[in-house]
């Protein structure tokens, strides 16, 4: 096995980080929150946390984009908690797009808050709505909640708009992406009187933050993207394997690395489901992790996920967003995100808040232009990582047919000077199923990255 070069592996450097001028009391916090951050540790603010925070407590609205695993929800929740009257009931809603999310920004700002008296809930779908009526009967100051359960609970009259003076979106992107955009625009559209509004993500598109900024009232835009978006300390690389090898190299992987706590990141849920039996079958102690999952079952391996007791999780990109638990040590891509955003989001869950992470993936060869699609979004080479001792399966007799007939096709076409190779090697797109992973190849592979493997190998 070799491992070719690391050109991405840097040494982690604190100030990347932390600032390192001002403290925590400098930015001007109430006593009981500097406690409660000297409880957990926090030394130090983060760059986006030192910029964000004072910021917010002089009352303005705030666009603030920072890598992953920088502390975004403490730069928000930390003004906000500063700010909050302690009468305020549901004087603060902050929206997050899963209910794992929910569950952990709540916690954080639950921990980082405990000297102040506040009280957070935590609202999302899938846990039944009277077990979170006596929470909201206690009028709490700060909600956080999926969107769904949030406008569920006002219609229901648990959960009024009235008060609320502080308005959050964390994962931004996503919160205006398609598929919430609506939610969202009925949310806070519903707030009678403009909140203090604050905007945070990873990742903000030209084009969200358009949207956002119909919502915010002279917002303060924080950027603290260096020269890349992906977190540094993760050292990434990719596996050129082939569709039919993707579960035996993924195995092989976890064998001949015995990484401490992983997560795998499936594009379906049926990948996920698929690839779980298949680790589980094979000895390794995997967990698979869905939307269609119950919310009981999604819980008890969050659970053993934080505990530590957890091997490997095979999840879907659910997982990808936001979500902080310690120590895990490895993320693999089983299969690229078509969206490079996604990219970034996923490895970010490993190497939180300094810590050294390794990030592979798996790129089969017709994926060339989505991996530099990738590597230009995060600012990064990824170089390739080669198992020697990986023994690749049998190339399926239907593609193997059908590569032979391409080289043909091509050696002819090459002798008669055309050059028109797409359209040799098109199929029938109709017949996916002859093809293994449902990969059917519509044109060669780009060569790109063969002359990659080829030239990067040291
Ligand atoms: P992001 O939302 O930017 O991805 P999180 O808010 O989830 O990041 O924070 C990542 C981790 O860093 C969490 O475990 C959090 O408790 C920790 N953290 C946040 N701020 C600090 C700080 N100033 N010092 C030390 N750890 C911090
Ligand atoms: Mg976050």
């Amino acid at each position: 096995m070799t491992e070719s070069n690391n050109l991405t592996t840097q040494p982690l450097q604190t100030h990347e980080i932390f600032d390192t001028v001002r403290t925590f009391a400098d930015l001007g916090l109430p006593e009981p929150l500097l406690r409660g951050l000297a409880d957990l540790g926090f030394e130090r603010p983060t760059h986006i946390q030192a910029q964000l925070i004072p910021i917010a407590l002089a009352g303005k609205d705030c666009l603030g984009q920072a890598k992953t695993g920088t502390g975004k929800t403490a730069a928000f929740g930390i003004p906000l908690m500063a700010k909050i009257p302690a009468d305020a009931a549901f004087g603060a809603l902050i929206l997050v797009p899963t209910r794992e999310l929910a569950i952990q920004v709540a916690k954080e700002l639950h921990d980082i808050g405990r000297h102040t008296g506040l009280h957070i809930v935590p609202v999302y779908g899938g846990q039944r709505i009277d077990q979170q009526v006596p929470k909201l009967q206690r009028k709490p100051q700060i909600i956080v909640g999926t969107p769904g359960r949030v406008m569920d609970l006002r219609e229901r009259r648990l959960l009024p708009y009235d008060n609320i003076r502080f308005a959050v979106l964390d994962e931004v992107d996503r919160m205006l992406d398609i598929g919430f955009r609506d939610d969202i625009r009925k949310i806070l559209g519903g707030i009678p009187k403009h909140p203090q509004t604050l905007f945070v993500s990873a990742t903000i598109s030209p084009e969200i933050e358009k949207l956002a900024r119909q919502y915010l009232h002279e917002p303060e835009k924080i950027v603290t993207v260096a020269k890349s978006l992906t977190v540094s300390q993760v050292r990434q690389s990719y596996v050129a394997v082939e569709p039919w090898d993707k579960r035996k190299m993924l195995l092989h992987i976890l064998k001949a690395e015995t990484p401490e706590l992983t997560v795998v990141f499936c594009r379906t849920k049926r990948t996920v489901d698929i690839v779980t039996e298949y680790l589980q079958k094979h000895g390794i102690d995997a967990h698979a992790m869905h939307g269609d999952m119950y919310q009981r079952k999604r819980d008890k391996v969050m659970d053993k996920l934080r505990e530590g007791s957890l091997g490997v999780l095979v999840a879907s990109d659910l997982a990808s967003r936001g979500l902080d638990v310690d120590d895990i040590s490895h993320v693999v891509n089983y299969d690229l995100p078509d969206d490079p955003e996604v990219y970034i989001h996923r490895i970010g869950r490993t190497a939180r808040a300094g810590r050294e992470g390794v990030a592979w993936s798996l790129v089969c060869p017709d994926q060339g232009d989505l991996l530099s699609a990738i590597e230009q979004l995060a600012n990064v080479e990824i170089p390739s990582r080669r198992f020697e001792d990986f023994a690749p399966g049998q190339v399926p007799a239907e593609v193997a047919a059908h590569r032979e007939l391409a080289e043909r096709r091509k050696a002819e076409s090459d002798d008669s000077k055309s050059r028109d190779i797409v359209s040799v090697t098109k199929v029938d797109p109709a017949d996916a199923s002859r093809f293994p992973g449902g990969l059917v190849p519509t044109a060669p592979p780009p060569r790109r990255l063969g002359g990659r493997v080829a030239t990067r190998r040291r």
